[in-house]
């Protein structure tokens, strides 16, 4: 059995808990070592860090890939997975059209 489990934010330093609950869902998880900060701060990060590094503003955010046409540097709107063509946009607007 599990028993709660009072652990230090390295963010904040405040103290939060460790329920059963959770360390059941890490043991389960297979996860070996505790978490390092409070929910508070967890769910600060996670926000934060879907904001993206800055640069943007507002656009959605754009992959960078390699044109497999003409080489160059293509952006498109989706990570791009390598199992398929991407074209920069004067490629993908003078591309032949497959049938
Ligand atoms: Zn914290
Ligand atoms: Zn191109």
């Amino acid at each position: 059995m599990y028993t709660n489990e009072m652990l230090t934010c390295v963010d904040c330093g405040r103290q939060f808990p460790f329920t059963a609950g959770e360390q059941e869902f890490f043991a389960m998880k297979g996860f070996t070592n505790k978490p390092n900060r409070c929910s508070d701060c967890r769910a600060a990060r996670k926000a934060g860090r879907s904001q993206g590094s800055g640069g943007g503003g507002g656009h959605r955010e754009m992959f960078k890939a390699t044109c497999s046409q003409c080489g160059g540097v293509a952006e498109v709107p989706f990570q791009p997975r390598g199992d398929k063509p991407v074209y920069c946009r004067d490629c993908f607007a003078s591309r032949p059209s497959y049938r």
